[in-house]
């Protein structure tokens, strides 16, 4: 029952980050809520609010109902994170961490002074293998390749952006290699310089399924902007820095492609 999750991906794609930094953060972010409420429940027992007698009791009846649930979520989605199996309303859980315990997550990292990117890229990880236990398989025009802007070649004087097809594919960049892929395949891909064109793109394409490469900061918030739309993250690699002539780790690309086609088996490399 307890055994780990058959979707589990290798830690080395996502720049050595594992799940328990993410499951860690969530586990202290829910424990860290339940302590606020907790506060907040003794308070008419400790005197304070007392001009109601029945307060106290009202307030440590809803107090504990709430704790009891935002612990029961916890569960549930660490069980489901661990053993990528699903259980009923784990789809509203995953809302649920998408959109509140994240920030929180991030907020909590802060605080304790670990690394934000090591925190996104676990949640990435996290993300994928969820999107993956989903057992999502589109056909090929449902399916879009989004990429950063940065990816084309600096120096390249060709513009991408309303038109990809405008690269010559002369191989300085991997616009060429992605062009291929997507003619390989028959998938879409688009090229946005930053988060408000990406939305547009996604509205515009209305695809059933994304593939997005970027960094992890982009992808942390691509994957939360598109929720409840299933995200599968590809992190860039920046060997010039950020933003820069990045490159995509095109196997892993090309895996995933393949994957969400239902060409290949939901298992990395190697676990087959
Ligand atoms: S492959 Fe060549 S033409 Fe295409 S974007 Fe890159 S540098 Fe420009």
């Amino acid at each position: 029952m307890f055994r780990k999750s058959p979707f589990s991906l290798p830690a080395e794609q996502y720049g050595g980050a594992r799940k328990r930094v993410f499951i860690g953060l969530m586990l202290a972010s829910c424990l860290l809520l339940c302590a606020v409420i907790a506060f907040f429940l003794i308070l008419p027992w400790m005197g304070f609010f007392s001009t109601h007698s029945w307060l106290p009791t009202l307030s440590i009846a809803v107090g504990l109902a709430v704790i009891m649930s935002i612990l029961w979520l916890c569960a549930l989605l660490i069980f489901h994170i661990y053993t990528g199996k699903s259980l009923p309303g784990v789809d509203s859980v995953r809302h649920i961490t998408v959109r509140l315990f994240f920030p929180l997550m991030e907020l909590l990292a802060k605080l304790v002074r670990i690394d934000r990117g090591r925190v996104r890229r676990s949640f990435i990880k996290v993300n994928n293998e969820l999107v993956l236990a989903s057992g999502c398989t589109v056909e090929p025009g449902q399916l879009l390749l989004l990429l950063p802007h940065c990816v084309q070649q600096g120096l390249c004087s060709h513009r991408l952006v309303h038109n990809p097809d405008n690269c010559q594919r002369c191989g300085k960049c991997p616009v060429g290699d992605l062009l291929n892929l997507r003619d390989k395949y028959g998938v879409r891909l688009a090229i946005a310089t930053g988060g408000t064109i990406a939305r547009r793109i996604v509205v515009q394409t209305r695809p059933r399924c994304i593939i997005a490469v970027a960094c992890e900061r982009d992808l942390t918030s691509g994957i939360q902007d598109s929720y409840p739309l299933p995200v599968f993250g590809v992190l860039n690699q920046r060997p010039h820095g950020p933003c820069v002539d990045t490159l995509v780790p095109m196997s892993a690309l090309e895996d995933a492609v393949r994957i969400f086609l239902g060409l290949k088996q939901r298992l990395p490399q190697g676990r087959t």
